[in-house]
């Protein structure tokens, strides 16, 4: 059984790298993003209540991360083991973690600031089908029209270097001490996430130990 942990921040391409490994490795991906964006798609409670904060402006709090990722493991679906993105919020969360489940690893995809900004404020989305674009690594091929509607690509309305540099800010501030207390364990397996996503992949298994990625 393996069982993982992987943390980095937005645009470090944690979603891609967690699914590779997974994937691989017959492990269960459990993403709180993807949990809480299921749940408001198919109009649960808890969809309800995810709808309610974000209507407020506010951010999803770390009790009802919890409780929905607590719910999620008791599926024991598991077979294999996981890989968990979003997942613990602070350092309560981290030690309940890591005294329930004994993880075996957490993956720190490391991306400095600027390259954040870099990527971040490279999305670009159709504003007629919502298509997703990316001027550095998914460009269309006319600038600033969709290859698929011909519809005209505009900037997410929080993707603005204030928005984006205040995110940054409380996600550092929010995740370092749950690092701290995972380091202090000597969990954390740092991996540098600006190579391609395949040189990233192998960095990881090469840090935890596993077999290559074979393409
Ligand atoms: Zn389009």
């Amino acid at each position: 059984m393996r069982k993982y942990v992987i943390m980095g921040v937005q645009g470090s391409g944690k979603g891609t790298q967690g699914a590779l490994l997974a994937h691989d490795f017959d492990l269960t991906m459990i993403s709180v993003g993807d949990i809480f964006r299921w749940h408001v798609q198919n109009h649960t409670k808890i969809g309800a209540q995810v709808r309610r904060i974000m209507a407020a402006g506010e951010l999803v709090g770390d009790d009802l991360v919890e409780a929905v990722v607590r719910d999620r493991l008791g599926q024991h679906d598991w077979n294999y083991g996981f890989v968990v993105d979003g997942f613990p919020r602070n350092r309560r969360q981290a030690e309940f973690f890591l005294e329930t489940y004994d993880i075996d690893g957490v993956i720190q995809l490391r991306l400095p600031d600027e390259e954040v900004h870099r990527r971040v404020l490279a999305r670009r989305l159709c504003a007629g089908c919502g298509m997703d674009y990316n001027l550095i690594a998914h460009s269309p091929k006319i600038a600033d029209r969709c290859d698929v509607c011909g519809g005209r690509l505009v900037s997410r309305e929080d993707d603005t270097p204030e928005a984006l540099a205040s995110r940054l800010h409380d996600y550092h501030t929010k995740t370092n001490p749950v690092l701290e207390l995972f380091a202090n364990k000597e969990f954390v397996f740092t991996v540098d996430a600006r190579p391609d996503k395949i040189t990233v992949q192998q960095e990881i298994r090469a840090q935890l130990g596993l077999p290559a990625y074979q393409a």
